[in-house]
């Protein structure tokens, strides 16, 4: 007879619905056999989406100055071992030149919540880079703004936003946040960028404090429900110089599963393979794709600031991870069986 988790995960391809019990079910009764039936699945409907291609991003990690104090993250404002930079729009500017003749037609400018970055100077920067680049696609990853702020940015010419939710679970929420942040406003700015008609992505750290199977359910209860056009996870990492430095890091193994079964949940999701998961494991970023993950996101930032946005320790940014490095990336994804496509890679 079939194991009750292997149905459950033959359901879920089927009917891309759990109730929540059964997302806790899949995830505490996971064993080898499930874990594989997870990946099978996910593989086969990934390639049916869009066959053996990879996107690429170039990610371009504009500002460590943050004004919040997110309790995991070692750029939060408490650090101050934290060499800060930010970078100008000269210097935004050449790094997407430079990122256009490596093949990039994707800029994601990710930072903190700088607040020189208002809405002037950041939609100066975008309307100059879609200007020059008329075809490529501009993802911004820069927290929490108001609805106001959002929609100049979409005007601008903004065509995507990536908002981790960080946990569905607004108890959970509290523990990893100061007190001055709320889940309502985290979810009031991603219903806000999807309804103005960002392509929006949503996402969490798999191991974070205190995180329950049950938060886990949540969180993939929220992606099935809120419909994200992409959806970053990867694991926890701890950064010695917040007050989660003692706490474990989140695994290789969980991150792949769930990789396997967002992708069942939305099929034609944008999921990236995330940095911190390439930064945990040598070759975890290829576990990524191969369980599921059709997205990578190689940095493209001047080589003198890439250290200094260290949000966890150890992050990667050279070899693979850099934008210089496109061919070695080629290469990876080549000995797995998947190609690196330069088109600006929209959701299908
Ligand atoms: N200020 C932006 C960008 C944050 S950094 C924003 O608020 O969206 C991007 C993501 O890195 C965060 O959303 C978080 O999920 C992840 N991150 C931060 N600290 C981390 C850590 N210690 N380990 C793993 N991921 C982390």
């Amino acid at each position: 007879m079939k194991k009750r988790v292997i149905e459950l995960i033959e359901k879920l391809a089927r009917e891309h619905t759990l109730s929540l019990e059964e997302y806790e079910y899949i995830i505490t009764n996971r064993d080898a056999d499930a874990i594989e039936r997870a990946r099978e699945l996910a593989v086969s409907v990934r390639r049916a989406v869009y066959g053996n291609a990879v996107y690429i991003r170039g990610l371009i990690e504009i500002s460590n100055i943050c004004k919040n104090d997110c309790i995991y993250c070692g750029i939060r404002r408490s650090n101050h071992d934290c060499d800060r930079y930010r970078l100008t729009k000269e210097q935004i500017l050449s790094c997407c030149d430079e990122g256009y003749s490596l093949g990039f037609r994707t800029f994601v400018m990710q930072g903190g919540e700088d607040p020189h970055f208002d809405d002037d100077v950041l939609c100066d920067i975008v309307k100059a880079i879609k200007t020059k680049y008329p075809d490529c696609a501009v993802t911004l990853s820069m927290g929490e703004r108001s609805r106001e702020s959002y929609e100049k940015l979409f005007l601008a010419g903004a065509d995507r936003y990536l908002l981790r939710h960080e946990t569905a679970d607004a108890e959970h929420y509290s523990k990893l946040h100061p007190e001055t942040m709320s889940f309502e406003n985290r979810m009031r700015c991603l219903y806000d960028l999807k309804d103005i008609g960002f392509q929006t992505g949503c996402g969490f750290m798999v191991g974070s404090p205190y995180q329950t199977v049950e938060n886990i359910a949540k969180d993939l209860k929220f992606i099935e429900e809120f419909k994200p056009h992409m959806c970053g996870i990867g694991p926890f990492i701890p950064h010695k110089a917040t007050p989660f430095a003692s706490f474990p890091a989140g695994t290789v193994e969980l991150t792949c599963y769930l990789l396997s079964v967002i992708r069942l949940i939305h099929p034609k999701i944008l999921l990236p393979a995330t940095t911190a998961l390439g930064s945990i494991e040598e070759g975890g970023r290829e576990r990524g794709i191969l369980s599921g993950a059709n997205v990578v996101m190689p940095n493209l930032s001047p080589m003198d600031n890439r250290k200094k946005y260290e949000l966890y320790n150890n992050k990667l940014y050279s070899k693979a991870e850099s934008a210089q490095a496109k061919a070695e990336l080629e290469e990876r994804m080549k000995n797995i069986g998947y190609e690196v496509v330069c088109h600006r890679g929209d959701a299908k």
